[in-house]
């Protein structure tokens, strides 16, 4: 749970986000039957009604005695944005004066939503604009799958068919959270998503990596973005916790049981940092060893960044050498870069908590006799 909870919650649990086993004990502690749980879940999932009131199968008693003892709440819409592409950006209320971020991007027939796990980010990549915001907390259960029911809500049936782990904040920090919200997307009664539809993006949280694969194995994407540790110690300071060769054994185990199963490494083109033809040799031999496919995200200005992003022959030459090298890789096509939704541009309304606290203090040390 976050450590800083919308108002409602903290009154009333929001049965939005509980899966079914959460669920059931919910009702059967106060004297329920334990079908209830199936029924609420296919209500607010399936049927998209979060009154009890109208939950007409359930008995009048029993809708009056819930709306007394929980809610059901999705995040509410601060504002929305449409690329000239047909992306989708939706600014999501976090309390407190704070906003995340959701990203729709229809592809063909693929939809792919792109959800937030966290208000922020701890993790510092430098070349990303979420690190840039701070962070600020955890969303909860209820928060992360109540984009999925707000995206399902605000698009056409069945536009959404992928979704991805991959907007603000790094979702292995909030483990619990965004396994709950994991297991809703898989869960019949609820979205009944085939688990290779969904996918988990990490900066590279080894025991998270390992954790997941135990809980809840949906799709693995990581962002490796460098070949050797020394250069990853910088882009990626997570890196200094978990080194490159430590990361790749927890990817080895995790896609170990099947083998169709591969990871996918996100790498972004930054201009004669990590875009070299040596950069990709090295990047081929060490995923010789992992069942692997790769993601090139050229790289996404915002205002300050201290990156270029790499020219589209060193992209395409960077390719060469690893599909040369028998990796399937693809160039990740650059979308919704007009209204700032491209990987890497999602910001939302952030205040970091360290950052208050420093100003805080600043302010009482500039008042003597505070
Ligand atoms: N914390 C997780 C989830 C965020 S996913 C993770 O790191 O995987 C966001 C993806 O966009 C990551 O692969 C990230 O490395 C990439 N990214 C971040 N900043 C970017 C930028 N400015 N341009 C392109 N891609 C970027």
């Amino acid at each position: 749970m976050s450590a800083v909870p919308a108002r409602a919650e903290r009154a009333r649990p929001n049965l939005l986000g509980m899966g079914r086993a959460d669920l059931e004990a919910w009702f059967t502690d106060r004297g329920e039957r334990r079908f209830r749980a199936t029924q609420v879940l296919k209500w607010a999932h399936q049927h998209r009604v979060l009154d009890f009131a109208e939950m007409t199968d359930l008995g009048k008693a029993l809708r009056e005695r819930l709306g007394q003892a929980a809610c059901l709440e999705a995040p509410r819409v601060v504002s929305d944005q449409r690329s000239g592409d047909g992306t989708r950006k939706w600014l999501l209320d976090a309390g407190h004066g704070n906003a995340v971020e959701m990203v729709f991007i229809p592809d063909g027939r693929r939809g792919t939503l792109c959800v937030s796990s966290q208000v922020g980010c701890a993790l510092n990549c430098t070349f990303c604009s979420t690190a840039r915001q701070g962070f600020n907390r955890n969303l909860t259960s209820a928060e992360i799958i109540g984009q999925l029911w707000l995206a399902t809500e605000l698009l056409p049936a069945g536009a959404i068919t992928n979704v991805v782990l991959m907007g603000m904040g790094e979702p292995l920090l909030n483990f619990d959270a965004v396994v709950g919200a994991l297991e809703l997307m898989l869960e019949d009664c609820a979205y009944g998503m085939a688990r290779r539809r969904v996918t988990l993006s990490t900066a590279g949280h080894v025991p998270g990596i390992r954790r997941l694969h135990e809980r809840c194995p949906v799709a693995l994407a990581v962002s490796l973005h460098a070949p050797e540790d020394r250069l990853r110690d910088v882009l990626v300071p997570l890196n200094r916790t978990y080194p490159i060769a430590e990361l790749l054994d927890a990817c080895r185990d995790y896609v170990a049981g099947d083998r169709r199963e591969k990871v996918t490494f996100e790498y972004v083109m930054l201009d004669g940092v990590n875009d070299s033809v040596a950069h990709a040799r090295k990047l081929a031999r060490l995923l010789a060893s992992v069942p692997s496919k790769v993601n090139l995200i050229p790289f996404n200005p915002f205002p300050g960044a201290p990156y270029r992003r790499s020219s589209q022959a060193v992209i395409d030459s960077f390719r060469e050498q690893l599909v040369g090298a028998g990796i399937t890789t693809i160039t990740r096509k650059t979308r919704g870069e007009d209204i700032d939704a491209a990987c890497g541009q999602l910001a939302g309304r952030v205040e970091a908590r360290a950052r208050r606290v420093r100003e805080r203090r600043a302010a009482a040390a500039a008042q003597p006799g505070v």
